[in-house]
């Protein structure tokens, strides 16, 4: 799990980070493990 700010870069394949940012705060809060579920719904 990571949390830090947004840098509007690709995460994993077809995901960014603004995607996951925190609306108040635009910290990013990532589980990458659901990024790969993410992926596979893609
Ligand atoms: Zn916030």
């Amino acid at each position: 799990m990571e949390a830090r700010k947004a840098a509007n870069r690709k995460l994993a394949g077809h995901f960014s980070e603004d995607e996951f940012a925190c609306r108040c705060c635009g910290m990013v809060i990532v589980h990458s493990r659901l990024v790969e579920k993410l992926e596979n719904l893609r």
